[in-house]
């Protein structure tokens, strides 16, 4: 069992949250988990993040170091590992979100969500912890169904260049699935699509941090293919409420623990979404073309019919509301960045 290394000096071991309770937030370094540590800790919860900081970012948790309410764990979840404090809840956020960055190491991605995911339900199971999985839209792989519910089974290609993720996060499900039939883990499965806005890396390589910094920065946005495939962006805000009903709300209905797509419906070309980027920036860039990778799904749009009836869920940031945000915060990381290197 590792011995954890703490990066949080002013972190009180034996004071819970203001609220009495303790969320473990793996993966809490990085876009969506930093996120959320800010939510969950204004919410007066204690928090501990365990990163390897793979993707994630010291200067996304920078602010929290100081709080006796935060702790910070470099570690990385495929290696077992245990907590000294009492923990309440377990979101399992740790795998690189981004197609460039997870391929850099596939079985590692792999390994992150299956040995990982297992680690943090044995986590759940020794500490009496709910647990949330961040599941993914990419279950559904390159989905031949639109919109897509959760009880499509996905089109998946096993050993294709997307597989260490999509497998990797269809065999986690299965493994909450069943600790949860098995061992009684009360679990959470969300099925995230993609989720924007502040505190992604300007270098993470997915479409909307691409856009917004090659405008921001006067470079060709680089579309992949001819830009007819289809995504549904959901902005931070939305997201963290999803999450945060999904874990919280009882069972009610008998079926909590059955994955819950969460995403915003609302449906864009990639062409679309770069010409509303070039509008939003003010750029005069153009667009360049580039091959469109392997398996790239052509469609994506999430029903979310499941989460409004068990969790009262629906995302209320249009696409145009949350980018204004998103490249704001995208000026000033950069602007950030450029004096940083003394430029
Ligand atoms: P991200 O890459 O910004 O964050 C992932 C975090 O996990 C990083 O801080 C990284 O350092 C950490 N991590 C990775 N492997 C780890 C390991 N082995 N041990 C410990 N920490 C590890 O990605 P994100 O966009 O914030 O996504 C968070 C989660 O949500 C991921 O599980 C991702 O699969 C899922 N998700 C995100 C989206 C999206 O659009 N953002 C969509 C679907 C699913
Ligand atoms: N994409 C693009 N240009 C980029 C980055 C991505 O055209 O610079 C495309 C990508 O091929 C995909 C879509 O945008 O069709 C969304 O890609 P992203 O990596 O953000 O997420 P995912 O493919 O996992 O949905």
């Amino acid at each position: 069992m590792a011995e954890l290394q703490i990066y949080s000096p002013r972190f009180i071991a034996d004071q819970p949250g203001r609220n009495g309770r303790t969320v473990l937030v793996a993966g809490g370094a990085g876009f969506i988990g930093s996120n959320l540590v800010a939510r969950l800790l204004s919410d007066g919860d204690r928090v501990i993040c365990v990163d390897n900081l793979e993707t994630g970012r010291q200067e996304n948790i920078a602010e929290f170091l100081d709080n006796p309410r935060f702790a910070f764990f470099l570690h990385d979840v495929i290696e077992p590992f245990d907590i000294e404090c009492p923990v309440d809840r377990i979101y399992n956020l740790a795998c690189p979100g981004s197609p460039p960055k997870y391929q850099r190491d596939p079985v590692h991605t792999f390994k992150t969500s299956v040995i990982g995911g297992l680690n943090l339900l044995e986590l759940a199971q020794k500490k009496d912890a709910r647990i949330l999985q961040s599941s993914t839209s990419e279950v559904y792989g390159d989905p031949d169904i639109s919109p897509q519910n959760e009880a499509y089974w996905g089109f998946v290609n096993t050993v294709g260049p997307r597989a260490c993720y999509d497998e990797g996060k269809r065999g986690a499900e299965t493994l909450f699935h069943e600790m949860h039939e098995r061992e009684g883990v009360d679990t959470r499965i969300a099925r995230i699509f993609n989720t924007y806005g502040p505190n992604m890396d300007p270098e993470d390589g997915r479409v909307i941090s691409n856009f917004i910094v090659q405008a921001l920065t006067g470079n060709d946005l680089t579309v992949y293919g001819d830009g007819s495939q289809t995504r549904s962006f959901c902005y931070i805000t939305d997201m963290l409420d999803g999450l945060i009903a999904l874990m919280e709300t009882e069972d009610c209905h008998g079926s909590i623990d059955d994955p819950v797509n969460l995403g915003n419906p609302g449906e864009f070309t990639v062409c679309d979404l770069a010409e509303i980027v070039l509008e939003m920036t003010g750029s005069e860039c153009d667009i360049s073309y580039r091959d469109l990778p392997q398996d790239d799904p052509r469609q994506r749009r999430p029903d979310i019919t499941r989460a409004g009836r068990l969790l009262g869920w629906a995302p209320k940031v249009p696409l145009r509301e949350g980018l204004v945000a998103t490249i704001e915060y995208f000026r000033d990381e950069l602007g950030r960045q450029q004096r940083l290197s003394g430029q």
